[in-house]
């Protein structure tokens, strides 16, 4: 029995010891990354263990702020959620940086029940909770430093979909063709021209 409790702890410091060295291998990483986009990132997510946004990304872990909530449920009008987003913001403009917020929902293109349990399955309840997000954002920060934007994750192809800031565009990146950096830029500033005028403003 004792040995069995030890084996167990040992292997939760071992696997402990080794996402500690992995996350600590990727410092130089995160240091060049930082230095070629200053800009940090948050992402507000449902507690689902599938949405992992830097293997979808390819980013280093560090670099991705994640809060997570069932469903991805948030309200800056909840005082503890408002303390910890007023922290990150503060310490980003102490650096300099931008803030980009990704206000995630979640389903998968192949079944329902593979989607949000926090949402019921329902991807548009959910969609719609985080257009509400989005907008309380806007209406607490303004149009500026903090630059929130609806972003779907669809689990089954691990695909960002990328909801543009007029709530109606809609981009799916698993169905980009285009891969040049040039025309990226140029979808970017299809979905976001608001947002990236004010960005490149400041
Ligand atoms: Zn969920």
């Amino acid at each position: 029995m004792s040995n069995t409790r030890t084996t167990g702890i040992d292997f939760l410091l071992d696997l402990n010891e080794r996402h500690s060295r992995a996350f600590m291998d990727l410092s130089s990483e995160r240091r060049r990354y930082r230095g070629e986009h200053p800009t940090e990132i948050a992402a507000l997510k449902c507690m689902d263990g599938r949405l992992h946004l830097p293997v979808m990304t390819q980013t280093a872990l560090g670099i991705i702020q994640p809060f997570r909530n069932l469903g991805g449920k948030f309200d800056l009008g909840w005082p503890f959620f408002q303390v910890i987003i007023e922290q990150w913001v503060q310490y980003s403009i102490s650096r300099g940086r931008h803030c980009l917020v990704f206000v995630t929902y979640h389903y998968a293109r192949g079944d329902t029940h593979r989607g949000c349990r926090g949402f019921n399955y329902d991807t548009n309840a959910a969609k719609d909770a985080a257009v509400k997000l989005k907008d309380q954002f806007i209406r607490v920060y303004g149009k500026g430093a903090v630059v929130p934007i609806v972003c779907g994750i669809e689990t089954d192809l691990d695909a960002l979909i990328l909801h543009g800031e007029d709530d109606h565009s809609v981009v799916d990146l698993a169905k980009i063709k285009q891969s040049s950096q040039l025309e990226l830029e140029e979808m970017l500033y299809s979905l976001y021209p608001q947002c990236l005028k004010e960005l490149c403003e400041i």
